[in-house]
């Protein structure tokens, strides 16, 4: 992965933002117009022509690559807030944290039956938020047609907390 420059231009921060976190910080990628496209195509390499109807973007890094996948696949994109964002009715779902539980939401007319959606975020790690995204998306009756991730970090497992008919593409995977 050293010849890949997403990779090298991915920063990671130690103890960031607590103690024991490596944080991968997109930024420079997204600040960069090449590494920015190359980022976008392929994050949507496995998804394209597969009918995609949204693509959900968790918040808040899952906003800014969301947009331009949706917009590149031509799909409408949906955000999935932390809770008490939205201004109207909404799904939620909730996902563990290290102490205690938190909660994500979207609207209920966001997409519906015979949508397929397309659930991204920047990093997935236990994969907690990415099954909560799924869980809303499942009810509003539409259907979770992939997951696409910058970064995976394998070590933390968190695969095999989603879907396993659904697929899960990572660009990067530490
Ligand atoms: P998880 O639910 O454990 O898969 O955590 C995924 C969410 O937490 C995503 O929204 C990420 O943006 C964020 N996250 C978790 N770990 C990291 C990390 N090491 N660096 C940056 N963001 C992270």
């Amino acid at each position: 992965m050293t010849d890949d420059a997403l990779a090298r231009a991915l920063r990671t921060i130690p103890d960031f933002p607590k103690p024991g976190i490596q944080f991968k910080d997109i930024t420079p990628i997204l600040a960069d117009a090449d590494l920015l496209r190359e980022a976008v195509a392929r994050l949507l390499e496995p998804f394209r022509g597969v009918g995609i109807t949204h693509v959900a973007g968790i918040e808040a890094r899952g906003f800014m690559l969301g947009g331009l996948m949706a917009h590149e696949l031509g799909a409408g994109f949906v955000p999935v807030r932390k809770k008490g964002k939205l201004p109207w009715q909404v799904y939620r779902a909730e996902y563990a944290l290290e102490y205690g539980t938190d909660a994500i939401e979207a609207h209920r007319d966001s997409f519906g039956p015979g949508h397929r959606v397309l659930v991204h975020d920047d990093v997935i790690a236990t994969g907690g938020t990415a099954r909560a995204a799924a869980d809303i998306v499942a009810q509003t009756g539409a259907e979770v047609a992939g997951f696409s991730f910058l970064i995976e970090l394998g070590f933390l497992g968190g695969r095999a907390a989603l879907d396993a008919a659904v697929p899960i593409h990572s660009v990067l995977t530490f």
